[in-house]
């Protein structure tokens, strides 16, 4: 183990660096895993990952500092969807947001939804009803 700095090089396991706890784990949950990927990471992105504030993020820029390159590693999709109950018609707007493996990063539901993993993936469904919900992409 020892201490993040600018010049620790970007293919560097972040698994062998000090980090705080609570960054540790908001990193593991992003799967960000090495310091490169931090660097490429937008501030954007790290203030969506929970539990990684504002003075969490100031905290790792300083160590890791920003990615040189223009290139990102990762690109970080938001989608919408218009999300409706077949059974009792409740509707609202459920966002997500992914990188390109299409592994979650944050989804943020409409009250009264969950989102429960199924052998076809996540799917969001209705609480009161214990129903899938039907799900229509939108325009941003
Ligand atoms: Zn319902």
């Amino acid at each position: 183990m020892f201490d993040l700095n600018p010049n620790v090089p970007d293919d560097t396991l972040l698994e062998t660096v000090r980090l705080p706890t609570r960054i540790r784990n908001a990193v593991n949950y992003a799967g960000i895993k090495t310091v490169g990927e931090l660097r490429e990471t937008t501030d954007e992105s790290l203030v969506s990952i929970p539990n990684l504030g504002n003075g969490s993020i100031k905290w790792l820029r300083k160590r890791v500092g920003r990615a040189r390159r223009s290139a990102k590693l990762m690109t970080v999709f938001d989608r919408a969807e218009a999300v409706r109950c077949p059974q009792c018609a409740l509707a609202g707007i459920a966002s997500f947001t992914t990188d390109e493996q299409a592994s979650p990063r944050k989804i943020r539901l409409p009250e009264g939804f969950k989102i429960i993993a199924t052998d076809r993936g996540n799917q969001v469904y209705c609480v009161a009803c214990n129903r899938p919900a039907i799900t229509l992409p939108m325009d941003h």
